[in-house]
């Protein structure tokens, strides 16, 4: 089954039940500054499980685009480790707003699964909060799930959106891609592996985080869930990595051919594939990159890309050239990918052709850097350095230094940066002025100068 099937098999099953199907909205999401990037299906409809946002429908179906990238869901670390993240992906989810709860919220995922895609139930495994002896008695006796692939856990089932907001218990259904990838069932010492790969998650909202973190009941339980899609196509197709399904051959094909480098397994080309994903659509949506917000998330992924591609021997900028092989793969389904697709290769190849001024040298003092260390830690100094001068965001250097099996001294890096910021603040007694304010971790809130971070002036004053 193509991905592009799946995403239709999902809406038209949902829409049998009851659902409306709902378009996906954009990464920006609106009206809400607490929140980098929409980071799951719920997100458009974080006012509607308020109760604040009245919708002429109490059941919802929609196959939304995702970024996690900062906040508090960011893999962009994982990115080129796993076989199963992305900065940005598809969920597929069903939402009920009032309507129907735990009971029908498992059968439809179950039935889903096992009938509709035809999975065989003894490859799939089920968590839910401890606290909830009401979904297990829903899996294990209305269900019939096995008891031999069914836990009960803690953190992981508990889902929250961001530090505030809708959450609740969830329940999460995990597939067993079998032995021959190193990891271990949910709840074990290795469920960080890849074998047992979570592909959806059922959440009971029932609660409203506040700033204080205190709990609020929302107005009615709901139901909101989250399938990945590219997960869901790794299992149909067979194969284990999501980089493998249908949706990444071409664009794989793409980043070789641009870089020069052919062979397809190498992670270097699964981040590149994958970042171009994020990159376009988030231009695409209208963020554009600079020192803040999101618009510094968005440069560091850029970066990102194209250092991986420079350590792949391309010489020329290149990462723009895949806009081409996304639009092909992804434009039909999404037409905003197509309208702005000679814009976000201006805006690409641009940033290219900045970095590409500092990269090359910064690279060979970084490897020199490496080549002379005893230790594992690079210092805070050479860090800093490669920031302040060559503008490598922190991020990057680390991704650099993890392929070598070290580890970037943080804490000395941010020694310095409050060195310059000291700096800084000097120099503004005498007129300098630093207005851009950014909080790479999550919210981006104007704060005026004290609040600065210190890693977005730094590059700021390098591009400047
Ligand atoms: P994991 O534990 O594997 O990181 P998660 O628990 O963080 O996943 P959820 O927040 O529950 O993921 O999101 C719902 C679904 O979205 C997941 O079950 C998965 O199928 C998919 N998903 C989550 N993060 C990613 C990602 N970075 N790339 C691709 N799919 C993802
Ligand atoms: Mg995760
Ligand atoms: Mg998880
Ligand atoms: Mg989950």
């Amino acid at each position: 089954m193509r991905s592009a099937d799946i995403r239709q098999a999902f809406l038209n099953f949902f829409a049998q039940h009851g659902h409306t199907v709902v378009p996906t909205s954009p990464l920006v999401p609106d009206n809400d500054p607490t929140l980098l990037f929409t980071n799951a299906g719920m997100v458009p409809f974080k006012d509607v499980f308020l109760g604040r946002d009245p919708r002429p429908y109490v059941r919802a179906t929609s196959a939304q685009r995702c970024v996690r990238a900062g906040g508090k869901h960011n893999d962009l670390d994982n990115v080129g480790y796993t076989a199963r993240h992305h900065t940005f992906f598809e969920m597929l989810g069903n939402f009920s707003f009032g309507d129907y709860f735990k009971r029908d919220a498992i059968r439809y995922a179950w039935t889903f699964l096992t009938e509709t895609l035809g999975l065989p139930a003894e490859k799939l495994w089920v968590t839910v909060h401890t606290s909830d002896d009401e979904a297990e008695r829903i899996w294990k006796d209305e269900v019939g799930v096995n008891p031999e692939r069914f836990s009960k856990l803690d953190e992981d089932n508990f889902w929250q959106m961001g530090d505030t907001g809708p959450c609740g218990p969830s329940s999460e259904i995990f597939f067993d891609h079998g032995p021959g990838v190193w990891g271990g069932p949910p709840g074990s010492a290795e469920e960080d592996g890849d074998r047992y790969i979570e592909i959806w998650n059922l959440v009971f909202m029932q609660y409203d985080r506040d700033a204080e973190g205190t709990l609020h009941e929302l107005p009615k339980p709901s139901i909101d869930t989250g399938m990945g899609l590219e997960r869901v196509a790794a299992v149909l197709q067979g194969v284990h990595s999501n980089y493998e399904i249908d949706l990444f051959q071409n664009l794989l094909k793409a980043a070789a051919k641009a870089t020069g480098y052919d062979d397809l397994q190498a992670p270097s080309l699964c981040v590149i594939a994958d970042h171009i994903r994020s990159c376009a659509f988030l231009v695409a949506d209208g963020v554009m990159p600079s020192n803040e917000g999101r618009g510094y998330v968005l440069r560091r992924i850029i970066r990102r890309a194209v250092r991986h591609g420079h350590k792949l021997g391309a010489v020329d900028p290149f990462f723009h050239t895949l806009v081409a092989a996304l639009d092909a793969e992804m434009g039909d389904a999404y037409p905003e990918l197509r309208r702005a697709r000679e814009q976000i290769e201006r805006i690409l190849l641009k940033e290219e052709q900045q970095f590409s001024r500092t990269l090359e040298h910064g690279m060979g003092l970084l490897n020199a850097a490496l080549d002379e260390l005893s230790g594992d830690v690079l210092p805070g100094d050479t860090v800093f350095k490669l920031y302040d001068t060559y503008g490598f965001p922190f991020d990057l250097t680390a991704d650099v230094c993890r392929e070598r099996g070290v580890a970037p001294d943080e804490a000395g890096f941010q020694r310095e940066l409050e060195a310059q910021r000291e700096r800084a603040r000097a120099a503004s007694q005498f007129g300098a002025d630093y207005t851009a304010a950014v909080d790479i971790d999550g919210e981006t809130t104007f704060t005026g100068y004290e609040q600065l971070t210190d890693e977005a002036r730094i590059v700021a004053l390098v591009d400047a």
